[in-house]
């Protein structure tokens, strides 16, 4: 398997397991302002997308993305369903010459693009898009101006997205099932929003992990002695 699908495969598994950790508390937040739903729907989608990747035939990053979204699309119900499957059906093919920094800010402006086109929610109607759109446009900005590194502009992302689920607490929902709540929906923080935010910090940590440069020297035993790297060490 290549070294990016295979990194591909690892962050769906690495989501849902994240997932299913936060099941009950996305359940929870769901309860206030939903249906009770949102934990079970995702736990289930994000498990049965895990599986379906681990089964796919020396994957690629754009074909283990359209895989996911077809699951989730099958397995999901309800808003979020069609908004996280859809989107990233739609958005995958920006992977298919591979997974670079680039491809990366096309995939995320391309799934954001979908889901504000499907749901028709902008910033400020308190769902998905107030984490995902300033973390979007953070990524974005990070990786095109100001030439930071991928995993630090994901790590900047992420930030962008808990800033963005904090910002749904007091606004009143206007899409959505919270929106029939009206006023009463202020206090309360969006379960979609949160889910975006959770996929992202796994997606962080898989990426972290696959970038990541052991930091321990090999075995004294079978390499050769480092002289400064010792000193530094008293
Ligand atoms: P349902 O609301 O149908 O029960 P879920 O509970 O699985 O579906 O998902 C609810 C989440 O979906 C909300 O918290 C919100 O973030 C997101 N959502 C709902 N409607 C929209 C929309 N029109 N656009 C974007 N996101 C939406
Ligand atoms: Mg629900």
């Amino acid at each position: 398997m290549s070294e990016a699908g295979e990194a591909a495969v690892d962050a769906v598994e690495a989501v849902a397991e994240r997932i299913e950790a936060e099941r009950s508390h996305l359940t929870e937040l769901d309860s206030a302002i939903g249906d009770a739903d949102h934990g079970g729907n995702m736990a289930r989608g994000w498990a049965a997308a895990a599986e379906a990747v681990a089964e796919l035939d020396d994957p690629d990053p754009a074909t283990v993305v359209k895989t996911t979204g077809k699951t989730l699309l099958s397995e999901v119900g309800g808003a979020s369903g069609p908004l996280y499957g859809g989107s990233l059906v739609f958005a995958s093919p920006e992977l298919s010459d591979g997974l670079t920094a680039e491809s990366a800010v096309a995939f995320a402006e391309t799934y954001l693009e979908k889901v504000q086109d499907r749901g028709d929610a902008r910033v400020g109607d308190k769902t998905m898009v107030d984490a995902l759109t300033p973390a979007v446009h953070t990524f974005k900005k990070s990786i095109e101006t100001d030439d930071v590194e991928p995993i630090e502009a994901l790590s900047k992302a992420v930030a962008a997205a808990e800033r963005g689920v904090d910002f749904t607490v007091p606004i009143r929902a206007s899409k959505g099932r919270a929106s029939y709540l009206g006023w009463r929906s202020v206090g309360h923080q969006d379960p979609g929003a949160t889910s975006t935010l959770y996929i992202m910090e796994a997606l962080l940590d898989v990426a972290t992990e696959h970038v990541e440069v052991p930091d321990e020297l090999p075995d004294h035993a079978d390499s050769p002695t480092i002289p400064d790297a010792e000193a530094d060490d008293d």
